[in-house]
């Protein structure tokens, strides 16, 4: 056992860093460590492209970027984080410019931004089309001159230390060894990123499964709005490898196989007597996605191996334009598709992308549970509402994992008490759980399928478009495989990195989660944003202007209730697109 710690960062991705330095500046007297599944540059906000929103040119305004961000979440944001948001998301750009990130620059030098789904003005900073690997190098270098944080890297989080309503610390692997620890701490921030890997058919990387969100469900903490699945609509068939939305930020158009730029037949607010780029190619993800399903129903997509597809067409760009500014599309569709968008079509579908909900957290990140905070993805504080805004996420994770670190800092600084004798018990009977997981040989199936049963179900129910029925037969689905799940074999009893076992452990995080997505979707008998329901087709406010919040219950069932939405300034209204 070690000393005790007195922040401990769960996730070394782009919300856990910035909590990190958040924790170091603040005081430098405090031990901070980074726990993570993978070395902290392979997390999943590498992978990011597009880029960073926050109000930098003249003509825009902090006000503007809250009603976007609002009317594009449905009215389902909570507005006084919108807003807190809204106005610390430049400070954090800036802040990270400073540090080293090479945003792209105009040509005399002021900072570029693009247009992106959904923002009414141009507002998002970018790195060409490499955003994330800028942003996460930056953030992770600028640890590198905090010689005091402690990594733990590849090591794997199985379990919260919790006693009484408070956080302890955590058990953890150390995947390399199969070495069990208990890590005693006087606060966790969760920032473990988001659970794309539920679903088969996602952008998200192998290791978005989920972990965080069930590991502080199980403790207590009420989890937020996991009816809220983002699917983007430009996903590479069969890989799911995203195409960022910056490809037609930069001009770029969907058509459908009779080469027909499709969206102007669907009404994606209000369009403008000509259609438009931002009325249509730049509409709000959720709007974009469900289109694509109807094209499917009216037989207006292109049949291929690996499911229907509509084109992105780049051509009419050009190579300058393309290499300029998104070089990685091209790059990717190169190496996973064969084929060159300056010459060719790119085939796309609808891909799971992003999670709204997520731990339900204030506007400093605190849980339910005393000392556990939650940031970035894993969170729902919630600025994102019913649909996240494409390029609101990475400001996102900057903003408010710099909160959770500094509110945690505070809080471990006015908690200095002795650890109580939990920590050790609760570590045992941990360690024994885990070996009897990696040794007992369970006879309920194999691990992958069981994962695949749970995706397609996930997926069949809780996809675009969900209905009453459907969503009840899958929840009955999804608790038979968790009981199954229990009992899944591993066939590798070894130590050393035994990726079965963690593979089995996050099985179990992503039935829990999908769980909740299922019966959060179930319960919320009205169409929202990303939430459509073809049995209750309108947005019901009276009923529904709320957020939900499932519980664990007793007997591991989820328990959801309803929790009201924070409305600041702005009145819920019809969301409009098609201005400029
Ligand atoms: C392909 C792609 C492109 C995107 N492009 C954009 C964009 O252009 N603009 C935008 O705003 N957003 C974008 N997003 C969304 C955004 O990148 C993510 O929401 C954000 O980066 C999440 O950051 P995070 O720090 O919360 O989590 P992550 O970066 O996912 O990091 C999670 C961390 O938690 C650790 N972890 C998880 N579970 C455990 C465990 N059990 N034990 C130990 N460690 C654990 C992992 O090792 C990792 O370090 C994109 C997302 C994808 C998938």
């Amino acid at each position: 056992m070690r000393d005790m710690i007195d922040v401990l960062i769960v996730g070394g991705g782009g919300a856990g860093l910035r909590a990190a330095v958040a924790v170091a500046e603040s005081d430098p007297a405090l031990q901070v460590a980074v726990v993570s599944k993978v070395y902290p540059m392979r997390s999943h906000t590498v992978s990011a492209e597009g880029g960073a929103a926050a109000v930098i040119g003249i003509g825009d305004t902090l006000d503007e970027h809250c009603y976007d961000t609002i009317s594009g979440g449905d009215w389902l944001c909570d507005q006084d984080a919108v807003e807190a948001f809204v106005a610390e998301a430049p400070r954090e750009l800036i802040q990270l410019e400073h540090w080293g990130c090479p945003w792209s620059r105009e040509r005399d030098g002021r900072v570029a931004v693009r247009p992106f789904g959904g923002m009414k003005k141009m507002r998002t900073w970018y790195a060409a089309d490499k955003t994330g690997f800028h942003l996460l190098h930056t953030l992770f270098q600028t640890t590198l001159k905090y010689q005091d944080i402690i990594r733990y890297d590849e090591w794997y989080v199985t379990k919260l230390v919790v006693d009484d309503g408070r956080v302890h610390g955590v058990v953890a692997v150390e995947i390399r060894t199969g070495r069990v620890e208990t890590i005693p701490a006087r606060t966790v921030i969760l920032a473990t990123g988001g659970c794309g890997r539920a679903f088969p058919f996602t952008t998200n990387a192998s290791i978005k499964t989920g972990d965080g969100m069930a590991l502080a469900y199980r403790e207590g903490a009420p989890l937020k709005d996991m009816e809220f699945v983002q699917y983007h609509p430009t996903g590479l068939p069969f890989t799911g490898i995203l195409i960022t939305e910056a490809a037609r930020a930069e001009g770029g158009w969907l058509i459908n196989k009779d080469g027909y730029r499709y969206l102007q037949d669907y009404d994606l607010g209000a369009p403008t007597p000509e259609p438009t780029l931002r009325s249509m190619e730049l509409g709000p993800r959720d709007r974009l996605s469900q289109a694509f399903v109807h094209e499917q129903r009216r037989g207006r997509t292109a049949d291929t191996p690996y499911g229907p597809v509509v084109y992105l067409d780049l051509r009419h760009l050009g190579e300058e334009k393309i290499e300029h500014r998104i070089p990685f599309v091209r790059e990717l569709c190169r190496s996973y598709q064969n084929l060159d968008p300056v010459t060719d079509l790119i085939p796309v579908r609808p891909v799971v992308h992003y999670m709204m909900g997520g731990v339900h957290t204030d506007l400093d990140g605190a849980t339910t549970v005393a000392g556990l905070y939650a940031a970035g993805e894993t969170a729902c504080v919630s600025i994102n509402g019913a649909n996240r805004l494409g390029s609101n996420s990475l400001p996102e994770i900057l903003v408010f994992g710099r909160r959770a670190g500094i509110a945690a800092a505070e809080f471990a600084r006015s908690h200095r008490e002795a650890e109580p004798a939990a920590v050790r018990s609760q570590g045992e009977d941990e360690r024994r759980r885990l070996t009897r997981a990696r040794e007992g040989g369970g006879n309920g199936g194999r691990i992958a399928d069981l994962r695949e049963e749970m995706q397609h179900t996930l997926e069949g129910a809780a996809g675009i478009y969900r209905s009453g029925d459907v969503l009840t037969k899958a929840a009955d689905t999804l608790a038979g495989l968790r009981e199954r799940a229990e009992e899944a074999r591993v066939d590798d009893g070894s130590t050393a990195f035994n990726t079965e076992l963690i593979n089995l452990l996050e099985l179990h995080a992503m039935l829990e989660v999908a769980q909740t997505i299922v019966a959060c979707a179930l319960n919320r008998r009205e169409s929202r944003g990303a939430h459509q329901r073809t049995d209750h087709t309108a947005r019901d406010d009276d009923a529904y202007l709320a957020h939900s919040l499932v519980h664990r219950a007793p007997d591991g069932t989820p328990s959801v209730g309803l929790l009201p939405v924070t409305i600041t300034r702005w009145a819920p209204g019809e969301r409009v697109y098609g201005r400029d």
